[in-house]
């Protein structure tokens, strides 16, 4: 299978040997969160044991062996996107940088009347964000429509690019139709639009390769849980001129250069977006993982998820009274489905019992539900650990929940 070894991969991931309800387990709710490999356990079990301190600010041994972990962490993680450590600001996941975009970034610009440029298919993180800095200052919220199949209506989308688009939002592969988004036709059509453009990437960095300098997006935002690292952490990925242009959004330690009661100073991108204790184990976790993922390969990890999709869809297809939505050509390993004879939750709950992890309802996504037509799906997503086993072992239960409901 394209180089990868597979039982190997697995052994990496402890969790995947639990026995759920007597079954093995078949975990296919990777676009909630991905498990994590030893590599990253080890890596940050190895701070705590050895090297917890403060960073930034002791002179003493341990205080040095964290700083210097700590930014040695966001090296590798700059380097695995292609880009400079000072361009990285750390957050608590994709939801926080979105939300230091919208707030720093584009709430100054704002007037009454400009709009905020989206797609039907974004993650609830990538909306409502935008509608609280649209709400504080009289602009507005546009969103480009979703094709029947599931692709973004690009024709839509160029129309409702206008003169008064402040800035373009879009998810890099939707969390609920596995779409793989042209983000780079996007990000150029946007650019000679003079708009600024930001790509929600939570799906993406575990499943094809990202080069923020090659993509030229202006923020790029990324969650360490979504591939194979720690919950709670996360990055924007930002050019250096709008970070040094942005005033600072949370106040407090280390992100000053001086402070007085007559005003304070800052300190220079990225500490200038990083108030207080940051999660060193949390930095070092998600290099950890970026590591782990450079070293198979995602061109691999890639070819590997699309055949599994392909075969999933094939043996889906064939379940009486199930139906597939999006089926966009080139999607990412995700498949959300209703079936006629039983609700999602119904779904989740009869697959659970035979060892099957999906995830039911919305996904966070209530306006691309109301776009189907559907009030939640049931979606299975893969990751690099999945093999051919998990999908049988889902194909077979979802032909028991066909047999149950006739
Ligand atoms: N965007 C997308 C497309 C997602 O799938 C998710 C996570 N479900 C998020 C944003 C939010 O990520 P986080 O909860 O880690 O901030």
């Amino acid at each position: 299978d394209h180089g990868l070894d597979l039982a190997a991969i697995r052994a990496q991931f402890p969790i995947l040997s639990e026995v759920i309800h007597g079954k093995r387990l078949a975990y296919l709710d990777n676009g909630a969160t991905t498990q994590k490999p030893e590599a990253v356990l080890r890596a940050m079990d190895r701070y705590y044991r050895t090297s917890n301190s403060n960073v930034h600010r002791a002179v003493h041994e341990l205080a040095s062996r964290a700083t210097s972990q700590y930014e040695g962490a966001r090296d590798r993680i700059a380097a695995f996107f292609g880009t400079a450590r000072e361009q990285l600001v750390f957050t608590r996941g994709t939801t926080e940088a979105i939300n230091l975009v919208a707030r720093s970034f584009l709430q100054p610009r704002l007037r009454a009347g400009d709009e905020i440029l989206l797609t039907g298919m974004e993650h609830h993180s990538n909306i409502v964000p935008w509608q609280l800095v649209a709400a504080a200052t009289g602009a507005r919220v546009v969103a480009a429509d979703v094709l029947d199949d599931g692709r973004l209506d690009l024709d839509d989308w160029r129309a409702k690019l206008g003169p008064k688009t402040r800035m373009i939002a879009m998810v890099h592969v939707s969390n609920t139709l596995g779409t793989v988004n042209p983000v780079e036709i996007v990000i150029e059509a946007a650019h000679a639009a003079g708009v600024p453009v930001l790509i929600d990437g939570a799906q993406a960095i575990a499943h094809l390769p990202v080069d923020f300098e090659a993509l030229g997006a202006d923020f790029y935002c990324v969650s360490a849980h979504k591939a194979f690292g720690p919950t709670g952490f996360g990055t924007l990925l930002a050019r250096r001129e709008h970070l040094e242009a942005m005033p600072p959004w949370h106040g407090g330690g280390d992100m000053i250069e001086t402070v007085s009661f007559e005003g304070s100073t800052w300190n220079e991108i990225p500490y200038k977006f990083e108030a207080g204790t940051p999660d060193m184990a949390g930095a070092i976790g998600f290099a950890t993982a970026l590591d782990w993922i450079a070293d198979i390969g995602l061109a691999e990890i890639a070819a590997h998820e699309h055949r599994l999709v392909l075969s999933a869809h094939d043996r889906l297809a064939a379940i009486p009274g199930l139906r597939i939505i999006g089926e966009a050509p080139g999607k990412a390993g995700i498949i959300s489905f209703t079936m006629d004879c039983a609700h999602a939750s119904d779904i989740g709950s009869i697959l659970d019992m035979e060892g099957v992890a999906v995830r039911t309802g919305h996904h966070c996504t209530m306006p691309l539900m109301a776009r189907f037509g559907v009030p939640a799906t049931a979606r299975a997503s893969l990751a690099v650990y999945n093999d051919d086993e998990d999908i049988e072992q889902l194909a077979t239960a979802l032909h028991k929940v066909a047999s149950l409901f006739v």
